[in-house]
């Protein structure tokens, strides 16, 4: 299958004519070409999103709204098509793109084509003066999306879709690593009436193709969710050139249970929080503190049902645990494993990569859990972004809490408690941009998504998105 990059409505190869290889993880064949696009393919995208701006920017906000939700509604449509791919590009279970994924890039496009028709903008009376001010919000122009692999679609379409809502054009760019659902998404632009240019969707590397968006004069905005090293160099560029800026990066994140919980719906819910998604969520709780009094019980229990999980190919409705995404990630993790016994780790199970009988080259690695003594320790600072989570004891509150706040990022965090006193006293202390209480997870698109320290800057969701997405004016009127 060859993909084509999406410019100006038209399905187009790459200027230079040079290709890249799309893997399949779960097989480890290649199954597919992905444009290698350059700075002149981000220059023909641009022009054709300059050209598309003007009028797109004076749509109605029903019109804007009507189209986003025809995407919505045809994503519902294809969700089969669009789950297939998605797993099949990602390594993540069928049944996981079903069900989340593809639905949750739905929901993106609906939510922002409703949001925009509730959006408003403050009016200040300057009392005692005969003046009154009014904030116009205005679109932006070209602004740049560029997205990870992990959530492929879901990452690139909570971009995309308030950036078109707020009325901009956009430039955009799915990871290398997984570009098809991203290339699918630009024949249903079509078919929903999305204006030529108003969307165009570059592939190719980070280095050159996505830097090309970022070093782009002209583009005023970016909006970047990936690592944090990508985001700090993202932000070299482009903070001096003074574009506006959002970024969603790593996280490291603490999932902290107390003796008094619901044990039943904390270790079904940590089963997910650890390895959902072979572990690759920036969300995942990959450090989890257990309060001393029930930590045997915790280890017994948590460690046997994660030796159930079922790690095979990504189609069959049993896995629930898939391949991770390509040989260097599951190089990566395996490095991690390597090393765990030097930094005082004890591998409880997993520790290995897993052979899926008939896809022997695929990318799998058991589930794994390994116990630690100290936070301070790579498998605990660093983020791995894989099926492996580290657990440890705590004694109070007080230590606990250090321990968790004790890393560079500051993404997301649970705590499992029945003590509301203690759960809101910690939810304020914990560095985070999100914290959970007896739950992991648990989305409402309208609340602001971000993280603190290396975790990134800004927030997405709800109105943060269009806020961001749009410029705003101060109008001031005197009157007599
Ligand atoms: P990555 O940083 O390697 O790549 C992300 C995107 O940036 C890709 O499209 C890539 O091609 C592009 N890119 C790379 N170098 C670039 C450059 N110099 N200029 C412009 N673009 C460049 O990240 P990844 O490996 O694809 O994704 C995994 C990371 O994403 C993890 O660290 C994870 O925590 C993070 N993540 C964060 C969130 C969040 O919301 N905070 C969500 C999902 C994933």
């Amino acid at each position: 299958m060859t993909i084509k990059n999406y410019i100006n409505g038209e399905f187009l190869n790459p200027i230079g004519d040079q290709w890249l290889d799309n893997y399949c993880p779960s097989d480890g064949s290649i199954y597919g070409k992905i444009p290698n696009s350059f700075i002149e393919d981000v220059d023909l995208a641009y022009e054709s999103a300059n050209s598309a701006f003007s009028e797109w920017s004076q749509t109605t906000l029903d019109t804007r709204s009507r189209i986003l939700i025809k995407i919505s509604e045809l994503l519902e449509t294809n969700l089969d098509r669009f789950a297939e791919a998605e797993s099949k590009d990602n390594g993540k279970p069928l049944s996981l793109a079903k069900s989340i994924d593809i639905p949750r890039a739905a929901s993106n496009f609906r939510f922002f084509g409703n949001a925009i028709t509730q959006f408003s903008s403050e009016s200040h009376e300057s009392v005692g003066q005969n003046a009154i001010n009014f904030t116009l919000r205005q679109p932006i122009g070209v602004v740049g999306c560029i997205s990870p692999w992990n959530l492929p679609l879901y990452l690139f379409s909570w971009k995309i879709a308030p950036a078109l809502a707020a009325g901009n054009c956009v430039i955009a760019k799915p990871s290398e690593v997984t570009p098809m659902t991203a290339f699918l998404l630009g024949e249903i632009c079509n078919d929903a009436g999305l204006p030529k240019g108003v969307l165009n969707i570059v592939h190719g590397l980070g280095e050159t193709c996505g830097q090309a968006i970022i070093e782009h004069p002209k583009i005023k905005a970016i909006s970047f969710t990936g690592g944090t090293a990508t985001g700090a160099k993202i932000a070299q560029v482009a903070a001096p050139m003074f574009k506006k800026l959002s970024l969603e990066l790593g996280g490291k994140n603490p999932n902290i249970i107390f003796a008094d919980c619901d044990f039943e719906k904390m270790l079904d819910t940590t089963i997910r929080s650890s390895f959902s998604n072979q572990g690759q969520i920036c969300l995942c709780g990959s450090r989890i503190f257990v309060e001393s009094n029930i930590y045997p019980r915790f280890k017994e229990e948590f460690v046997s049902k994660v030796k159930e999980l079922k790690v095979g190919h990504p189609s069959d409705n049993l896995t629930k645990v898939g391949a991770v995404v390509s040989k260097s990630h599951k190089e990566k993790i395996m490095s991690y494993l390597k090393s765990a016994e030097n930094e005082g780790g004890k591998i409880l199970c997993g520790g290995y990569e897993s052979v899926v009988s008939g896809f022997e080259n695929g990318y799998y690695i058991a589930p794994t859990v390994i116990e630690i003594e100290s936070n301070n320790c790579r498998l605990n600072q660093e983020e791995i972004f894989g099926p492996i989570v580290t657990i440890m004891p705590f004694e109070t509150e007080e230590e606990v809490l250090q321990m968790a706040n004790d890393v560079p990022y500051g993404l997301s965090a649970s705590i499992w408690t029945q003590n509301m006193n203690r759960a809101l006293r910690m939810s304020k202390s914990i560095e985070a941009g999100i914290v959970w209480i007896n739950t992991w997870m648990m989305r409402d698109l309208r609340t602001p998504f971000g993280g603190v320290k290396q975790s990134g800057v800004g927030r997405e969701g709800g109105m943060e998105a269009l806020k961001f997405f749009t410029e705003q004016k101060n109008i001031c009127i005197s009157y007599d």
